[in-house]
This record gives C-alpha cells, sequence and structure tokens, in this order.
C-alpha cells in the first residue's frame, strides 16, 4: 500500500499498487499549480479513504484540457485525482510512502525556468511525448 495525503490531513488516499510512470511536467500551468511531478495511477488501484468533499477541482478553458484537483482547505495539489479516466496522473508530492516508481520523462522542457536544472538522466521532450 502507498499512502497519500493533502497538507491538513483532510484528504486520504491509498494506491494498492504501484503507479504506473511517473514524469515530471516542465510547463508553466503545472508549476503553477504546483504539480510538476506526476504519478500516472489506475483508477482500480486508486481508492480515496477520507475527504471527498475537500476535493476541489479546476476546469481550465479550452484550449487547454487537463482538470486539476486540490485540496479545499489547505490547497494541496492533488493532480487529477476525481477523474473518470482509466489511467490519471496525480501530484506525487502528495504521497507519503516511495511510488516505487522513479522520473522516466521531463516534458514540456522548453518551458522550463531557469531556476530548474535537470539533475538526472530522464529523457527529456521539448513539449509533450506523444
Ligand atoms: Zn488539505
Ligand atoms: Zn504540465
Amino acid at each position: 500500500m502507498i499512502n497519500g495525503s493533502c497538507c491538513c490531513g483532510a484528504i486520504k488516499f491509498q494506491l494498492t499498487s504501484p503507479p504506473g510512470m511517473m514524469g515530471m511536467c516542465h510547463c508553466s500551468r503545472c508549476r503553477k499549480v504546483g504539480a510538476s511531478a506526476l504519478a500516472f495511477v489506475d483508477k482500480g488501484s486508486f481508492n480515496l479513504l477520507e475527504g471527498k468533499e475537500f476535493i476541489q477541482r479546476y476546469e481550465p478553458e479550452a484550449p487547454f484540457k487537463y482538470a486539476r484537483t486540490f485540496c479545499k482547505n489547505c490547497g494541496t495539489s492533488l493532480g487529477e485525482i476525481g477523474s473518470e479516466s482509466e489511467s490519471f496522473p496525480i501530484s506525487v508530492n502528495c504521497l507519503d510512502d516511495d511510488p516505487e516508481v522513479r522520473t522516466q520523462f521531463h516534458v514540456y522542457v522548453g518551458s522550463k525556468p531557469a531556476w530548474y536544472e535537470i539533475c538526472d538522466s530522464a529523457k527529456q521532450f521539448e513539449e509533450s511525448a506523444a
């Protein structure tokens, strides 16, 4: 079991198996919501234990796609917790345990701020990996 929670503890969840992959997104949007380190989890492995009522959803306007969720009380960014997709990204920052996966790629490296230096050998993409 891999446990996760927000800063204030209102939201608690568990992953029954490790995320499929993990990557860093350097786009300004992920940076601003504080969710640059993302791990992709299968819906079936994600169990929300507490705090459904604290999950706030931010739906961006077109052309941007991905909704972001965060704790209404403390602001901890959660990635896309609450998504209906079979696999969705969660913010690695809110995990309390080792996700057992490591950064496999960096996307939107072209938008990376000067103050952030990539110090691993994971694959880099100027924009999305697709
Ligand atoms: Zn919270
Ligand atoms: Zn991003």
